[in-house]
């Protein structure tokens, strides 16, 4: 199945998308990810990224797009996976569309994973994710076991130089200038499934796996 987790920064998307991927076998993909670990690696592709994301702006759709088109045509991804933050843009949702059509394959579903913006500023103050595996943890909605330190593979956790407070802002409303859009998109598509962000992580996951279940 291939699905999109759609939501603004800080709504459990990457929460989310790391129990839908283990369910369904088809690997998460989240470009931030992708963006952080080229960074980490110290390419050209991280490089380029990087000003952008200092600023809470998007990285240019062509990089983005052709990125993920990458991505998605490896082994692992032909029988589905589950893109997280991307598309992030009208443009990205079209470029997805027509590369998917030329392979006879389609988008099955957008899951909205809807959360007011003082939730949404209230979890990303208080993110701290893993250097190694990216996984996120909340100082107080979901703590690690051990403080400081990832439970699945023992990484550092550190706090996203974007989830600071002046960065936030601005990414907030850049979803909902350039992100936001892509609702009416994937409802004209009749794709667009909404889910209460705002319950605990395991109802949201519960409901998630339902919707999944009965496509
Ligand atoms: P969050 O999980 O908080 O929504 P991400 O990790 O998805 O944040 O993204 C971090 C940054 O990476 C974004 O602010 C943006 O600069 C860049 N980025 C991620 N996905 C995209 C995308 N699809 N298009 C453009 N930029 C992106
Ligand atoms: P996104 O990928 O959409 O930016 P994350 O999955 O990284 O969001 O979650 C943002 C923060 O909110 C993390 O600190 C995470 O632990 C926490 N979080 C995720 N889902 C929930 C939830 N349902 N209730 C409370 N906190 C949550």
């Amino acid at each position: 199945m291939r699905i999109i987790l759609l939501g603004a920064p800080g709504a459990g998307k990457g929460t989310q998308a790391a129990v839908i991927s283990k369910k369904l076998g088809t690997p998460h993909i989240a470009t931030g990810d992708l963006f952080r670990a080229a960074l980490g690696q110290g390419t050209d592709l991280g490089n380029k990224a990087k000003a952008y994301m200092d600023k809470g702006e998007l990285v240019p759709d062509d990089i983005t797009v052709a990125m993920v088109l990458e991505r998605i045509a490896l082994d692992d991804a032909q029988t589905g996976y589950i893109l997280d933050g991307f598309p992030r843009t009208v443009n990205q949702g079209v470029a997805l569309d027509q590369a998917l059509e030329k392979n006879g394959e389609s988008i099955d579903m957008a899951i909205l994973v809807d959360v007011s913006d003082a939730e949404l500023v209230k979890r990303l103050s208080g993110r701290s994710i893993c250097r190694t595996c990216q996984t996120p943890y909340h100082s107080v909605n979901n703590p690690p076991k051990e403080t400081g330190v990832c439970d699945l593979d023992g990484g550092e956790l550190y706090q996203r130089d974007d989830d600071k407070a002046e960065t936030v802002i601005n990414r907030l409303q850049v979803y909902s200038n350039e992100t936001a859009p892509l609702i009416q998109f994937f409802e004209s598509q009749s794709k667009l499934v909404r889910i209460n962000g705002e319950q605990d992580i395991s109802v949201v996951e519960k409901q998630l796996l339902d919707i999944i279940e009965t496509k």
